[in-house]
Order: structure tokens, then C-alpha cells, then sequence
């Protein structure tokens, strides 16, 4: 492999990312705005902190059908988590806590789930089967998630291409986490069992901002409904990543979609260095079958350390450990992602696994500065027989901690010879991502027996399908042709707007973009002003267009009603202000010319715009502002 360096994210094109073979797919989970959750009757959507009891949980891993241990499994089991549930009464019922068997499926969250795989083309499923999806973090308290697919193989028009839709699922949403610190981990209950669905697409998109425009327009696509949740935490995207010769990579849970192309770079970076480290492991000789390590018990040695978090850790009868990593001198400073060193793969591993989560975690000889002092060093390297080609790893923590986390440094340590791990990251605030857990095995999903199979019955299908608005992509393209300001395009093509868009076009005849600009831009305009638009509904914005779209002067008297209904809090069907005759409008800009002479203003430009306001103050609604700025001699572009 050739060594291509990474260049810096702003510099990076389309090219290098082909360069380096940057493959990336979403799974996109959005909350469905039904009434209540997917297998109960509990209420979907209400959140809470208040809790009435908690209920206290261990994991521990279970055989499989095949008689296997599943690898996210035993990574749970090895941190040794108290899981704790607070549970509020109003929002739970005994279904979510594994104590009654599921109801039936909620019919609103599958008409839902149903639409969605249509508008995306999908196959359909004509008979659902639920299946159990292992959960082993603690997010489920029964282990699993029920799940089902109502749809697969359907595809969206993105460019000149289509991204493919692998496949439509509808399941239940986990617990919300509220603290993960040391062998402690506290979920919150209410979103439990609410219904969402998960969009995975293939990975067909080849750069980071190709990425973060997908996950937009699915989300226009989903919200086009008018049948999902908004708002945080609504809609959760996980997002593939891969480079050649790389790992499928899954970043979990990415909260906002404008941070997406910033941490594909990133993840695509760090696999790329982890190829060049590998390479770099093998041309020291180092591979999986040669490696090298130890590890033993230090804390005597550093009984007296300056160094205050081993020096703290020993006053609280905590034990240090040191592990020698045979050859690997200087590579614990390996960039990995921007500003990120391979040190902190290691730090992390230790971090979840051994659960000793405050930072710094670990020390290593390749940064010895500001740490234990060079002569702790050498002792430390003497009793693992360490030399100068080597790096040594301290780790600290109560007993059993130190010894996992000496542990997973030669774990860590070793698979840095093979390449890039499989494993699930979380995404962090500065763009880098960071370990969250081993990769879960392919056998997660088994057949749920508490459900019987659900057709889907081909009259369903039709009577939802009537209900579907016209795909995102169709109305923009539309829109486009209709030349409507870009800026307003997709906003609207997702807005509860849209289908009254069409009919003010098409039926009212009204300006596609007086429409248009009216229900996106001036909305946004009086919200910003701090007026209540939650008043302008699609219903009442149906009467202001209609109403007002027949006056003259159509332009100012929607805005009008707009603000007023807005400011008044309710709509009132407004009495068309009665259109001014042309004699009217004579009169009143002679009526200003006198105003202005009085005023005494010289600079013709001037003149006219000040004229024009006199005017317009007592026309507005009644005449349209361009016919007035005509009659004026007023050439400002923007009359409004
Ligand atoms: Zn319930």
C-alpha cells in the first residue's frame, strides 16, 4: 500500500477520498409520532426525569442457540455494570420491564413504518415476522429489541445516481442513558418501547459531505409525512464507514447531521493510519503470532511517585500495573485521527472495558515527560525487561480494574498487527469518534415466539399509499421548475406546507413563488421576531392564501394577515381589504408630494423612497407596492 498522507479536512477533494477507497452508508432511527408505544399501551413521547422506583439489574452473558458467547456479550461481562432503571408509573407498565408478554403491534406506528418503505420503493413485505435483536448494553432491560422489517431493496434519486435502500424496519427504541460513570450505569425508562424505524442504506456514498446530504434528504423524506417526532434526540444517525483494506466501522448515535462529514473524515483517517501502522508493526517484524508482551505488578516501585493520579491511586490501596509491548517504541504516538494518537485506542479500550473512567487512565514510555520521573521509568522497564525498543503501558485501578486493563493493553496492543478492529464508536464533540464496544457477532437476531407472524394484506397497502405525499425528490424537482427560490426548495418539499402549496398553485392559480416565499420564508421571518406562528397552521395559512391571494395587491395583504394572526394569536377570516381604485391612489400620492415639499428633502433617490413609505402606509393591502413604486419613480428592487 502506498503510504498517502492525510491531508487536513478542508483541503480534502472528491479525488483522494477515491484515492482511498472511502465507502460509507447510514442508519438512520426516527421516533414515529403515534399516541403510544409499539408493543404496550404505555404513552409514546412523554419525558420525564421524575422517577417512582428504581429497579436494579446485572448483566450477564447467555449460550446462544449455537452454543456460543457473543462478543459484545462477554465485553459487557467483563465491566462488571450495576445497571439501574428509574422507572415512572405514568410512563412504563410492567411490558418494558420483561414481566408481561408484548401486546399486539401498534397499527398507527405500522401504517407509518408501511408509507415510509413505499416511498422509498421498497419490496414489501406481505407477512411480518418479529424477531428479538440482542441489546447486551443494559439500553434494553429484556436484552433484546423487538423488531420486524416491513420493507427491503428500495432506492432514493440522489444526483445523477440512486442510493440504495437495503432495507425498512420498525422496532422499539431503547432507554434513554442519564450517567455511565465507573461500574455504574443509570438508564431513564419513558422512551423505552416508543415506536421508530431504521433506514439502512448500502454504502453508496463515496465522500463526507455526500453523506451528510443523504441523511438530509432522507430526513426531508421522512418528515414529508407529517407522521414522525422532531425535535433532539427524534432522529439518531449511525454512519458507516470504510477505506480499502479498512474495517466496517460503526459510529453510533451521531446527534446532528451537520457533524456527520467532519467524523467520516475522521473515522476514514484513523483506519487508514491504523493500515500504515500495521504495516509498520510488520516491517519491524512484529505480526499477531510474534507479538510480544508483560505485564506485572508495579505499585511498590512507584510507592513513592510524585506523579499525582499513581500517587493518589496507591494512597487508596489501588494497585498499578506496567505491560511491556515488545518493538512498539514510539508508536503509541501514531496519529490516528486529527489530533489523536494510536495511545488513546488503548485508553479507551481501558476506559470501557476495565471501567477506569477518569482520565488520564494510562502512562507510556513513548511521553514519558510530566509523568512518573526517569528513574521510576527505568525501574519499571527493569522488572519487565523491557529495552529501549520497547514501549511500556501503566495502568491503575482498583485490583481486578488493573488487571483488565493490563489485559486489554496487550489486546489492543496486538490487533494493531492485524489492522482495524471491528468495533462500534461513539461520536465525540470534536469530530473525532472514540471506542464504545467490541462489534456484536452476526447471530444477534433470533425469532421472537411470543408474536404471531402479521400479514400485510395488499388493501392496506393501498389505503396508506393514498395517504403518501409525493416523494421529497419529485416536489423539489418541481419546485425547480417552477423556479422558486433555491433557499425555499427543500424546506418546503418537507413542510406540513406542501400539499397546500400545490393547490395554491395549482387550483388558486396563485405565484409559485409569493406561495412559496410566504409559507417558508416569512413564517421564519415572524418567528424570528418572536411572534407565536404556531397559529399558522396549514389550515389557516389555507385561508390567508385564499383569501388573499384573489386581492390586487395579494403580496402585501398575505403578509399582512400573516402578522396579524400571528400578533393576535388567532385567525380571524379577515374582511379583503377593499382593493384602491386607480383614482384613489392618484389622490393619495399627490396627497404625499405636498407631505414631502413640506418635509423638504432635495436628493431625488432619497425623495421617492420616503414618498414611497407615505403611500404605502395608507395603501398597504390595497394596492400592490410594485404598480405604486411605478407611479412614484421608486426603483429599489426589493418593494415589499
Ligand atoms: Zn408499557
Amino acid at each position: 500500500m502506498t503510504r498517502i498522507e492525510f491531508k487536513p479536512f478542508s483541503d480534502m477533494k472528491p479525488e483522494d477520498y477515491a484515492a482511498v477507497g472511502f465507502k460509507s452508508g447510514l442508519e438512520i432511527h426516527q421516533q414515529l409520532l403515534t399516541e403510544r408505544k409499539l408493543f404496550c399501551r404505555c404513552p409514546a413521547g412523554q419525558y420525564s426525569d421524575h422517577y417512582h422506583a428504581e429497579i436494579l439489574r446485572h448483566m450477564r452473558p447467555t449460550l446462544s442457540e449455537l452454543g456460543e458467547y457473543d462478543g459484545t456479550a462477554l465485553m459487557e461481562f467483563k465491566t462488571k455494570k450495576e445497571i439501574i432503571y428509574r422507572i415512572n408509573r405514568d410512563t412504563v407498565c410492567t411490558y418494558e420491564m420483561d414481566d408481561t408478554p408484548p401486546f399486539m403491534m401498534d397499527e398507527q406506528a405500522l401504517d407509518i413504518a408501511l408509507g415510509v418503505a413505499m416511498l422509498y420503493q421498497c419490496v414489501m413485505v406481505d407477512e411480518l415476522h418479529i424477531a428479538r435483536k440482542q441489546y447486551l448494553d443494559g439500553s434494553i432491560p429484556t436484552g433484546f429489541q423487538r423488531t420486524t422489517i416491513v420493507g427491503v431493496d428500495g432506492k432514493i434519486p440522489y444526483k445523477h445516481r440512486y442510493i440504495r435502500i437495503v432495507q425498512l424496519g420498525l422496532e422499539e427504541d431503547a432507554c434513554r442513558e442519564v450517567s455511565d460513570v465507573g461500574h455504574q450505569r443509570v438508564y431513564l425508562t419513558d422512551r423505552l418501547g416508543m415506536p421508530l424505524i431504521e433506514t439502512v442504506t448500502a454504502p453508496d456514498m463515496r465522500t463526507p459531505d455526500e453523506v451528510a446530504e443523504v441523511a438530509q434528504l432522507l430526513r426531508r423524506a421522512v418528515r414529508s409525512t407529517g407522521h414522525v417526532r422532531t425535535g433532539i434526540g427524534a432522529a439518531r444517525e449511525d454512519v458507516n464507514v470504510s477505506v480499502t483494506g479498512g474495517t466496517r466501522i460503526e459510529i453510533k448515535g451521531v446527534p446532528r447531521i451537520p457533524r456527520i462529514p467532519l467524523l467520516t473524515y475522521n473515522e476514514a483517517m484513523r483506519q487508514w493510519n491504523l493500515l500504515n501502522l500495521r504495516d509498520e508493526l510488520h516491517l519491524r517484524g512484529i505480526t499477531p503470532q510474534t507479538f510480544q508482551s508483560r505485564a506485572e505488578n508495579v505499585t511498590r516501585l512507584l510507592k513513592k511517585t510524585r506523579y499525582t493520579p499513581i500517587r493518589n491511586a496507591i494512597s487508596a490501596g489501588m494497585v498499578v500495573n506496567a505491560v511491556s509491548l515488545q518493538g512498539f517504541r514510539g508508536l503509541l504516538r501514531w496519529t490516528t485521527q486529527t489530533g489523536t494518537f494510536f495511545s488513546r485506542e488503548i485508553s479507551d479500550r481501558v476506559r470501557v472495558i476495565a471501567c477506569l473512567t477518569t482520565l488520564p487512565n494510562i502512562i507510556h514510555s513513548d511521553n514519558p515527560s510530566e509523568t512518573i520521573s526517569s528513574s521510576e521509568w527505568q525501574a519499571v522497564k527493569k522488572v519487565l525487561n523491557a529495552t529501549d525498543e520497547d514501549t511500556v503501558v501503566v495502568v491503575w485501578g482498583q485490583d481486578s480494574d488493573a488487571a483488565t486493563g493490563a489485559n486489554e493493553i496487550a489486546i489492543r496492543a496486538k490487533e494493531a498487527a492485524i489492522g482495524v478492529p471491528s468495533e462500534t464508536r461513539q461520536a465525540l464533540r470534536d469530530g473525532t469518534n472514540g471506542f464504545e464496544r467490541i462489534l456484536p457477532g452476526p447471530d444477534r437476531m433470533y425469532p421472537d415466539t411470543d408474536l404471531p407472524p402479521k400479514r400485510v394484506t395488499s388493501d392496506r397497502l393501498a389505503r396508506i399509499s393514498l395517504t403518501l405525499p409525493s416523494p421529497v425528490w419529485e416536489r423539489e424537482r418541481w419546485y425547480a421548475e417552477l423556479e422558486i427560490p433555491e433557499d425555499v426548495r427543500q424546506p418546503l418539499a418537507a413542510s406540513p406546507f406542501a400539499s397546500l402549496f400545490e393547490k395554491a398553485v395549482i387550483e388558486w392559480k396563485l405565484d409559485p413563488t409569493l406561495a412559496a416565499v410566504a409559507l417558508i420564508q416569512w413564517r421564519k421571518d415572524l418567528r424570528r421576531k418572536g411572534l407565536n406562528v404556531s397559529v399558522l397552521t396549514p389550515e389557516v395559512m389555507a385561508a390567508v392564501l385564499h383569501t388573499c391571494g384573489r386581492h390586487a395587491a395579494a403580496h402585501d395583504a398575505i403578509r399582512l394577515a400573516m402578522r396579524q394572526t400571528a400578533e393576535q394569536g388567532a385567525y380571524a377570516d379577515p374582511e379583503p381589504p377593499v382593493p384602491a381604485s386607480e383614482a384613489e391612489i392618484q389622490r393619495v400620492i399627490g396627497a404625499s408630494a405636498s407631505t414631502l415639499e413640506a418635509v423638504g428633502i432635495r436628493q431625488p433617490d432619497k425623495a421617492a423612497e420616503v414618498q414611497m413609505g407615505i403611500v404605502m402606509k395608507e395603501l398597504r393591502g390595497r394596492a400592490p407596492g410594485a404598480h405604486v413604486a411605478q407611479m412614484v419613480g421608486y426603483r429599489k428592487e426589493a418593494v415589499q
